[in-house]
């Protein structure tokens, strides 16, 4: 199942990094993230209640459960070690790393990245 965006009232913020994405445009059946480039469906704004105005107490509770997905952890992310790292693909600073060891002491071991952004992952060779 794909990551939907977070909606916050009638906003949808990129589930990826963040980033708040543009409104889909006429005959344009998804959404490019400019952050990271995640596309999200077209699909994701009609459920989109427009009249938020006679809810104010929506926002709020938008808010809290935005909170709390973005603290749920992931039990696989928890393994991983979050270091400074540029994403070659989208420039963001951050990214998961996870040593792998090679099969003997001689090769030495590479280091797995992840960018926290948009997920694209790289390799260094130590
Ligand atoms: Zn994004
Ligand atoms: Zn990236």
């Amino acid at each position: 199942m794909p990551t939907l965006a977070h909606k916050i009232g009638t906003l949808l913020f990129c589930p990826d990094c963040g980033t708040l994405l543009n409104l889909p445009k006429d005959n344009e059946s998804s959404v490019i993230c400019e952050q990271c480039e995640h596309e999200e469906p077209a699909s994701s704004y009609e459920n989109i209640e427009i009249t938020t105005r006679s809810h104010p107490e929506a926002f709020p509770s938008a808010l809290r459960q935005k909170r709390k997905t973005q603290t749920k952890v992931h039990e696989a992310d928890a393994a991983l070690l979050k270091v400074s790292e540029k994403c070659p693909e989208c420039g963001h600073l951050e990214a998961y790393s996870k040593e792998m060891q090679l099969r003997s002491a001689d090769e030495g071991s590479t280091i797995l990245y992840t960018c926290v952004a948009c997920k694209h992952g790289w390799r260094v060779n130590n």
